[in-house]
């Protein structure tokens, strides 16, 4: 089926109107028309070939909203009209024991990205949101309550998720101190968790301008990571850090915020490798590991304690045609905290 989308051509070139083909439902798929996509730093750093993997045309996009337009044969879980979601892997090996555990990105046969991925048959290159319909295995579609507002529940299917996953898996709560660094896409969403699960948030930002939006957006205390006596106070205070930001950094003074036995874990991927001193770990015995989206069940366990809690991202929707200009705001943290592509635009 042709379908209207956006895509890069290269690294240097814009991102524009393009045609790509998707796949007729098959007996397991689902189609959907696509009403949301979120922009990702990912995306940005995919389209310019950042990670060194890039695959063009590319069609980016993996924060996808929209409605069941068809369904195959044998799907089971969603019908015409239902509101789903598709986020940053559309399969996986489904085999495996991550894949038997729900942890379908860090399938050992390697997760299927929603775009600049190869299908499992090893040759056809996946599509992402950044297009007026998807096409997908109903394992890897989420449901959607009708109580969120679509184009702000966009972004939980990347920034949403990779947040909530590792705040999960360090039993955030109640009693602790977080710090969350980097508030963009991804940190807006690390704000509003941590402090849904009840722990104190500081956030660590290079942007003064930002706090009183920190404060609003669940935050205790803001701290300016880049201010030397400002750190200096923040040693040996922190249970656990969420590192969200997306360029080189200084690593060693966030380490040294944390407390004894205390954890760092990154989800920001800048492409250049990170300078870390032992010493920081060493002494007091802390750690840094990193962590990837989250697999299918969490996703679809973060969108429903989002309808729960009416947690949503806090948005900016744009005409697509507006993508390549929203990519350059975005460098500069000029978001307020996600783009959100309207697809209207592109009917
Ligand atoms: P974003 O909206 O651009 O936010 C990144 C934030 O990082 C900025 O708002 C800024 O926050 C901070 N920052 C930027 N440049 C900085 C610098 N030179 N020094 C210090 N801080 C800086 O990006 P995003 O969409 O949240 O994505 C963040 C990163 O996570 C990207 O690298 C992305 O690829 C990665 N990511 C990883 C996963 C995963 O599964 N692990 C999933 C999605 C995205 P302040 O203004 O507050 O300092
Ligand atoms: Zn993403
Ligand atoms: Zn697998």
């Amino acid at each position: 089926m042709p379908t209207k989308a956006y895509a890069a051509t290269s690294k240097t070139a814009p991102v524009g109107p393009f045609t790509i083909e998707r796949r007729e439902p098959r007996a397991n798929d689902v189609e959907i028309a696509i009403q949301y996509c979120g922009v990702c730093h990912s995306d940005l750093h995919q389209v310019r070939d950042e990670w060194g993997n890039a695959m063009y045309p590319m069609v980016p996009g993996h924060e996808i909203v929209g409605k069941v337009t068809r369904v195959g044969a044998g799907v089971k879980r969603f019908k015409v009209g239902d509101r789903v979601a598709v986020g940053c892997l559309v399969d996986s090996c489904r085999e495996c024991s991550a894949c038997k555990a729900g942890l379908e990105q860090y399938c050992e046969k390697g997760m299927i990205g929603t775009y600049n991925s190869y299908e499992a048959d090893g040759k056809t290159v996946t599509y992402g949101g950044s297009s007026e319909k998807i096409v997908a295995r109903e394992e890897f579609v989420l449901s959607v309550s009708d109580k969120l507002d679509p184009a702000r529940t966009a972004p939980l299917l990347c920034a949403g998720i990779t947040t909530y996953s590792p705040l999960r898996h360090a039993n955030v709560g109640k009693g602790q101190r977080v710090g969350v660094v980097g508030l963009g896409g991804l940190g807006h969403m690390g704000v509003k968790f941590a402090r849904a699960f009840g722990a104190e948030v500081t956030v660590f930002t290079t942007s003064a301008k930002k706090r009183a939006d920190a404060i609003a957006l669940g935050a205790h205390e803001v701290t300016i990571s880049t201010d030397a006596d400002a750190m200096s106070k923040q040693a040996g205070r922190f249970d656990f850090i969420l590192d969200t930001v997306s360029a080189p950094h200084d690593y060693d003074v966030l380490v040294n915020a944390l407390k004894r036995d205390g954890r760092m874990t990154l989800v920001g991927a800048p492409p250049t490798p990170a300078q870390i001193t032992g010493f920081g770990l060493i002494l007091q015995r802390r750690s840094i590991g990193g962590s990837l989206i989250g697999g299918l069940p969490e996703t679809q366990e973060m969108l429903d304690f989002c309808a729960k809690h009416e947690i949503v991202s806090d948005v900016e929707v744009i005409p697509i045609q507006e993508i390549n200009r929203a990519y350059e705001r975005m460098l500069k943290g000029d978001v307020k905290y996600r783009f959100v592509i309207d697809l209207a635009s592109l009917r």
